[in-house]
């Protein structure tokens, strides 16, 4: 038998009839179209990438044209006569196969024109399998070209190639073009169950889909990696021998890795790096598995994902765990910025998961209301006065707080599953610090903001500047007394409690720092008035408009400046 482990599996399970390929039934059902209405060219061009299919189906193609079962060429040929069986074995004498990339010289193909003028010894047809045509070179083509204008009767090419542009279109054009795809994860995945079963392995189904995950599209891919898995575990095949073989990261890691994000425990998070770095592990596979990981969370975030994650329960539990403490924006903004990076290792992986994280923010879309409606409500509750139409200054801190990443114009409402899951004793609560203090309370703000928008925007404009015991001490900037007002109210101030023990182990309420509204980085008035209008409002009259206290509260909330004048119908 085959001395090479890794091939017995791929040489056992190499189907042989059309029936058995498995994803390209595109086109094994027009070959046998073909072949039952007598319509059989004298060139058949079959393109895709490695290990999809191409030369098992052209030796299944050359059994069907030449198998002696039946009078003439069979859509199902037999497999037991001479001709099928030395086809399968690869020892046929009018079969001949060819590696266009080490017989890619002119003489080469001169040699192929000579012999195939001869009669076929004892078949239908004299074929000629040229795989990797594109390696030949242009005298080789040009050789080539002159057999396939006046090919004799009995002459069959297949060419097959996973560069068809490197193919001269006066080749393509002499030939039937066939197109394989790479393969589903379904027909992967089933492929390799049918393997398993017949083997008497034993396999989970979260294990079978990260092999199938792997071999990306590619069949033979899938074997091989099949086989070498069940040379390192035997009859039993579990999620985590997978990662072991393949030299992916446990996803435990991915679990400890957000957790120290969440935590903003830099020096846990340089741990993890080091880690895989030292185990020896590929760190572009490591972002990859990063953004994979992220794509999990989303999936968690907004779907059922039990359809969606072929993953071990315990995993998906500990996902949405985490992805319960993440908001969906920053999800986003996470999976966007990993895709980013993963970019640079060109890999379609990162581009399909872009492209998952835009259509679910476009998705999304619905709870995003536009500034414009924003400020219409705004300004009703001034019942009728002075409208001013505002133009937000780009990156405000609301918008970084309530997270309208995509267009500055849009302000983010959070949707309701915008909060992160309020399972109480599940949420990991952080113990917030005079380090940490910044980024947690931009989390608590976003919290909030879940809950009232309001209070978010308001918190927002608030900075912490201490821990002392059970309480954080924050400093408003002048202009924000109204920010102060708002986080005051005693609704909002039970918001604030409930928020502040749902994150924090150690924080249980806030208070304004005895400085009051003195903000050390609060602009001077004249600064602030500088931008207040813009277009065709002069400062004049955008200091009058400013004097209607509504009108001064939206622009101050939303940090704009006033680009047109309108007078309601109320104002006399
Ligand atoms: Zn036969």
């Amino acid at each position: 038998m085959a001395k090479d482990p890794y091939l017995v599996l791929a040489r056992k399970w190499r189907p042989q009839n059309f029936e058995s390929v498995v994803g390209q039934e595109h086109i094994t059902r027009t070959l046998q179209n073909a072949i039952v209405s007598g319509r059989i060219g004298h060139a058949f061009l079959f393109i895709g990438s490695r290990g999809i299919g191409k030369t098992t189906t052209a030796r299944i193609l050359a059994k069907a044209l030449n198998c002696e079962s039946a009078s003439g060429p069979t859509p199902a040929p037999c497999d037991t006569c001479d001709n099928c069986r030395t086809i399968a074995a690869g020892t046929s004498i009018d079969v001949i196969e060819i590696d266009g990339a080490s017989n890619n010289g002119v003489e080469d193909v001169r040699q192929i024109r000579d012999n195939i003028r001869l009669v076929p010894s004892r078949s239908r047809y004299k074929i000629y399998v040229i795989d990797e045509v594109h390696q030949l070179s242009s005298p080789a083509f040009n050789a080539l070209l002159k057999t396939l204008e006046e090919p004799p009767e009995h002459a069959v090419f297949i060419l097959a190639t996973t560069e068809a542009h490197k193919v001269p279109a006066t080749i393509i054009s002499r030939c039937q073009r066939y197109d394989f795809r790479r393969v589903g994860m379904e027909s992967i995945s089933k492929l390799l169950r049918n393997i398993l079963d017949a083997e008497g392995v034993t396999c989970s189904d979260e294990a079978l889909y990260a092999i199938a995950r792997a071999a990306d599209g590619g069949i033979r891919d899938a074997e091989s990696i099949l086989e070498q898995i069940i040379s390192y575990c035997g009859k039993q095949i579990t999620f985590h021998d997978v990662f072991d073989v393949l030299g992916l990261v446990d996803w435990t890691v991915m679990h400890r890795l957000c957790r120290a994000m969440l935590d903003q425990d830099i020096a846990a998070q340089l741990r993890i790096v080091e880690d895989v770095v030292v185990a020896g592990k590929d760190l572009s596979q490591f972002v990859q598995d990063i953004l994979q990981y992220f794509r999990n969370l989303l999936v968690c975030k907004t779907s059922d994902p039990a359809g969606l994650l072929a993953l071990p329960d315990e995993d998906i539990a500990a996902m949405k765990e985490i992805a319960g403490q993440f908001t969906l924006t920053t999800l986003i903004r996470l999976v966007e910025q990993f895709a980013e990076l993963a970019k640079d290792f060109d890999s379609q992986l990162a581009q399909r998961i872009a492209l998952e994280a835009l259509l679910i923010r476009l998705s999304k879309v619905s709870v995003e209301v536009s500034v414009d409606t924003v400020l219409e409500k705004l300004v009703q509750l001034g019942a009728g006065g002075m409208s001013a139409v505002v133009d937000p200054a780009p990156r405000t801190p609301m918008a970084k707080s309530v997270g309208a990443a995509a267009a500055p114009l849009q302000v983010a409402v959070p949707a309701e599953d915008e909060a992160p899951d309020a399972e109480p004793g599940v949420r990991r609560r952080v113990r917030v610090t005079t380090a940490n203090m910044e980024g947690a309370w931009q989390r608590v703000a976003e919290l909030a903001s879940g809950r009232s928008l309001k209070l978010g925007i308001a918190l927002a404009h608030a900075r912490p500047v201490a821990i002392e015991d059970d309480t954080i001490v924050l400093r408003f900037p002048e202009e924000q007394r109204s920010s102060l007002s708002q986080v005051e109210q005693r609704d909002n101030q039970n918001i604030l409690g409930e928020v502040l023990s749902e994150l924090t182990s150690n924080v249980t309420r806030c208070r304004m720092d005895a400085q009051g509204m003195a903000a050390v980085d609060a602009p001077q008035p004249d600064e602030r008035r500088a931008p207040v209008s813009a277009g065709t409002v002069s400062q004049e009259e955008a200091r009058t408009a400013l004097q209607d206290p509504h009108v001064a509260r939206v622009v101050e909330v939303f940090r704009g400046r006033i680009v047109d004048i309108k007078h309601g119908a109320a104002r006399e």
